[in-house]
């Protein structure tokens, strides 16, 4: 290190799913973090600097992984690439090579109703992991033509991952679950480029694909002993968001951080894979309300002693807020602000932001910023009389995307970037 260079912080990203929101009748017209009692928060953001961020596209509610893809550091440019398929195999631990495609799928029930195949249950009834893991077994290296295998990978209860692999695939293909209607059917796959070889081959490997795994689980000894049961058969795999599978190379790993991340949820287990950053969990990391939230934090102190950043997300928020449940989402809120008295604060930059807004009063992700607060130690403290949307609207930081707030973050541990302000304090 020269003698000009400053000493690098630590950093700790806090990202509360969905904690932004609306005003809730029910809580006298606050919005849940308005509502909240937030001592702790308050003086983050009075000693640091707060405001609006936009997740992704202004005024476009974002899905969760793509939201929290952008504050791991996963550029604008790449961030819409990223497809469920290879997030959902990432985090059931599916190894893939670089031109594999990877498809989430659900074990289904199709019956025969009027001379059509119907299918009666998206979910086959909830089945088991148990179960699928059983049936999984009949569905490997299957022959789908011109060199492509597929083989399915149970997840959890229904859900699974189906892996083609072979030469020249191609992810630009429709889903062959209908998600909605009635009655549903099962969707032929097509290409979505109209002169795309590549989609077409792939386009036809996954309809001999739904073909077989048909044949093969219909008359799968499971099935027959589920239909004595009076339990729906799972004789069909449906599938959705199909992904090549490539390596992700992101901001943080440009910077050679060493990054840890926190979190008790499936999808973010999977994106921390993806990226190659270590991922914790345990199972009081439930991803509810109940969630441990001093375990999660003491986790993240423990990782700091040997990482640069750790990342610690929580899910309550917004699934309080899909619940309509904005008393839960307020309650949870203030039981993390708690939690946050006991934390060292020398040395370490704090971020306390989220993927998107979830309305309690829809039960959506909704399309607003989120307010977010930036900590850094030593900096001068101003007022900041309550964290919440109606404060950062008019907070120091304005209002910024999400990529921004992190490259911001970053250059308040130390690490600057030519195309942010060097100190937080002058991004107004
Ligand atoms: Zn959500």
């Amino acid at each position: 290190m020269t003698a000009k260079q400053k000493p690098k912080l630590q950093g700790l990203f806090f990202i509360l799913d969905g904690l932004g929101d609306l005003p809730v009748a029910r809580l006298g017209g606050k919005t849940p973090l308005e509502a909240a009692k937030t001592p702790h928060l308050d003086h983050l953001a009075g000693c640091g600097v707060y405001g609006m961020v936009d997740p992704v596209i202004p005024g476009v509610p974002p899905d969760t992984h793509i939201g929290i893809a952008l504050l791991l550091g996963v550029s604008t440019k790449k961030v819409f690439r990223l497809h469920r398929g290879p997030l959902e195999a990432a985090g059931a631990g599916v190894d893939f090579e670089d031109g594999d495609v990877a498809v989430r799928c659900n074990f289904a029930t199709l019956e025969r109703s009027g001379g059509r195949l119907i299918i009666r249950d998206r979910r086959a009834g909830r089945i088991s992991t148990p179960d699928t893991t059983e049936l999984a077994k009949v569905l490997q290296n299957i022959d789908l033509g011109n060199g492509v295998t597929g083989s399915v990978f149970p997840a959890t209860q229904h859900r699974a991952v189906l892996r083609l692999s072979g030469p020249g695939l191609s992810d630009a293909i429709s889903d062959s679950d209908p998600r909605h209607g009635n009655p549903m059917q099962v969707q032929t796959v097509r290409p979505l480029i109209s002169d795309g070889r590549n989609s077409r081959q792939t386009a036809e490997a996954m309809n001999r694909f739904s073909r077989i795994a048909y044949e093969r689980l219909s008359c799968h000894p499971l099935n027959t002993i589920r239909k004595a049961q009076g339990k729906p058969e799972a004789n069909t795999i449906i599938c959705r968001g199909a992904g090549a599978v490539s390596e992700l190379k992101t901001v943080l790993h440009n910077l050679h951080l060493k990054v840890a991340i926190v979190t008790g949820s499936c999808t973010v287990v999977g994106l921390g894979r993806m990226l190659d950053y270590p991922v914790f969990t345990s199972p009081g990391f439930t991803a509810l309300a109940d969630t441990d939230i001093v375990g999660k934090i003491s986790t993240a102190f423990r990782l700091l002693q040997d990482h640069d950043l750790v990342f610690v997300h929580l899910k309550a928020p917004d699934i309080c807020a899909h619940d309509f449940d904005p008393e839960g989402k307020r309650d949870f809120i203030e039981r993390f602000d708690l939690a946050l008295c006991t934390i060292r604060k020398e040395n370490l930059v704090i971020a306390v932001t989220a993927d998107h807004s979830t309305d309690s009063n829809s039960g959506e992700h909704s399309r607003d910023p989120v307010p977010s607060l930036l900590y850094t130690p030593g900096g001068a403290c101003n007022s900041c009389h309550h964290f919440g949307e109606h404060e950062c609207r008019q907070g120091t930081l304005g209002t910024l995307p999400a990529d921004l707030f992190l490259r911001t973050f970053l250059a308040s541990m130390g690490y600057p970037d030519p195309s942010v302000p060097s100190s937080p304090s002058s991004a107004t």
